[in-house]
């Protein structure tokens, strides 16, 4: 028989997508409704895009800065995406676990995969489109990209769907998003309820964690 894992506390949730599946508004509404959560904000060496705000959608800083924060161990996975480079903060996984609290990681698939290697408790929740026709159909609707871009996102999204199914723990297909949605929550609920995450210690049991 395996050894049983030792869980520690907090929840360290990732969620992964190829870009249009809707991960991100998913992810707000998430932050919104559950009490003690918190969002990972990214730091990235990319420029800020569209209405893009510093310390709400990422850090932004110059690659000089990034590799001095990988020197002093500042993130718990980091990777390259596009030509620019992508960290998740350690404070958050350090809060979360602190606080018993909830942290959303809103990364790549190659992200979910290091912070599972690092944290085996991380629990990874991949969000699919209904189809590779409406993922297109909602890109275009975006109207931010070119056709060109749009092709390669198209390209990149198979190979991200094909890994993400396969080392996911869960997946929730974004076809309704109120029902993608209690879906998303429902798993948050029950991950939860896990024995090693419940604070036993407040309630007079007189029972450990
Ligand atoms: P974008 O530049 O479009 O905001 O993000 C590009 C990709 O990088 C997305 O798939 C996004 O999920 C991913 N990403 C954002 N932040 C991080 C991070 O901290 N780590 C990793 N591994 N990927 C990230």
């Amino acid at each position: 028989m395996s050894e049983p894992t030792i869980r520690q506390p907090g929840l360290l949730l990732v969620l992964s997508a190829p870009s249009g599946a809707g991960k991100t508004t998913l992810a707000r509404r998430l932050l919104k409704e559950t009490p003690q959560a918190h969002f990972s904000i990214s730091v990235t060496t990319r420029r800020p895009r569209g209405k893009e705000q510093e310390g709400v959608d990422y850090h932004f800083v110059d690659v000089a800065t990034f590799q001095s924060k990988i020197e002093r161990g500042e993130f718990v996975e980091w990777a390259e995406v596009h030509g620019h480079f992508y960290g998740s903060p350690q404070s958050t996984v350090d809060v979360a676990r602190a606080q018993r609290g909830v942290a959303i990681f809103d990364i790549d698939v190659q992200g979910g995969q290091a912070i599972k290697r690092k944290h085996p408790d991380a629990v990874l929740i991949f969000v699919l489109p209904p189809s590779m026709e409406e993922l297109e159909r909602r890109l275009r609707d975006r109207q931010t990209d070119s056709d060109e871009t749009i092709r390669r996102r198209m390209l990149t999204a198979r190979s991200e769907i094909e890994h993400g199914v396969s080392a996911y723990d869960y997946v929730v297909v974004n076809d309704d998003f109120e029902r993608a949605y209690s879906e998303l929550r429902a798993v948050v609920v029950a991950e939860g309820c896990r024995r090693g995450r419940v604070d036993l210690s407040r309630l007079k049991l007189g029972v450990g964690t």
